[in-house]
């Protein structure tokens, strides 16, 4: 088969935030974004960020300026400086220790929304923001003691290093980004698809993917999880694209894989099923009782440009 290119770009992707990183160790210039009123603020409670609309079906980003963010952000969560959007400073703030955020917020309507619940309905560039703002969150939450020594880690870099207080440890932690490799093995005009009880659709049928493991290529990591996952050995391995997966902490990185062999054997408990579809089975998907996953995952792109790929 030929190279697949990819055809569109993966929903949360195409920051329009210019991450200025250099900016972030000065104090003064980061103090004075904090408090010019134009900057915006993307508040995330308990990994949910927050939009308006979503009631309605028509789900937007919300951004509060200085002045609607002062409630939250006097709740003394942590924040962090994430870019410029043009000209404006753009913060994410946790306010998940508030067990209900929502009198803090500057007027009704306003609801902490799962990103994943609006699937790719957002503007494309607000859900990028978004999900950095929730991925850097989770960090932030989930790694307030120094993996080293145990002592408590105070904020470095506008929120972007966490340094740990214990003069002698002194170790800086950095936020955690952990790749996963996501592959579509085809074979001929067949692709192989799993289906595993997790998923959030009972009759899902996905590409296989799995965590890079220390010490491995992403092509190492492809064939390994595939043939964990069903006993199939693959041949050529080729890039597709990448898709920040802020759910928690993932990068994808999106392959298609050459099938060496036919014969299914699931070898660990990742998937309850596994099948070879032909692309006229997955055209025909509603009358067969499945479904492949929606456009804002990678997987659901692999499959899609796989299937225009003829
Ligand atoms: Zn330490």
């Amino acid at each position: 088969m030929s190279l697949i290119l990819a055809t569109h770009p993966n929903t949360y992707s195409g920051s329009p935030l210019d991450r200025v990183s250099p900016r972030r160790d000065d104090s003064a210039w980061i103090a004075t974004q904090m408090a010019d009123p134009a900057t915006l603020w993307a508040p995330v409670w308990r990994a949910r960020s927050l939009m308006v609309g979503v009631a309605e079906g028509r789900p937007e980003a919300v951004f509060l300026t200085t002045e609607a963010a002062e409630a939250l952000r006097m709740a003394g969560g942590p924040w962090a400086f994430l870019g410029l959007r043009g000209e404006t400073a753009v913060f994410a703030v946790d306010v998940s220790h508030a067990e209900d955020p929502l009198p803090l917020l500057p007027e009704a309507g306003f609801t902490f929304t799962d990103l994943r619940a609006v699937r790719g309905r957002l503007a494309a560039e607000d859900a990028s923001v978004l999900a950095h703002a929730r991925a850097l969150m989770h960090w932030r939450t989930k790694h307030g003691f120094c993996g080293v020594c145990g002592h408590t880690c105070e904020p470095r870099a506008a929120g972007n290093v966490l340094h740990c207080t214990n003069p002698t440890c002194d170790t800086q932690h950095f936020p955690r980004t952990d790749p996963a490799v996501i592959m579509l093995v085809h074979r001929g005009d067949r692709a192989l698809l799993g289906h595993s009880a997790r998923f959030p659709i009972a009759n899902m049928y996905s590409t296989l993917a799995g965590f890079v493991e220390p010490g491995e290529t992403l092509e190492e990591a492809v064939a390994r999880e595939v043939y964990e996952e069903s006993g199939i050995r693959v041949g050529r391995v080729q890039y597709h694209s990448s898709q920040p997966w802020p759910f928690p902490a993932s990068i994808m990185l999106g392959f298609y894989a050459e099938g060496l062999s036919e014969e299914i054997v699931l070898h660990d408990d990742e998937l309850s099923d596994a099948r070879w579809f032909t692309r006229a089975d997955i055209l025909n998907q509603e009358s067969l009782g499945f479904v492949v996953p929606p456009l804002d995952s990678i997987a659901g792109r692999l499959i899609s440009d796989w299937m225009a790929a003829v």
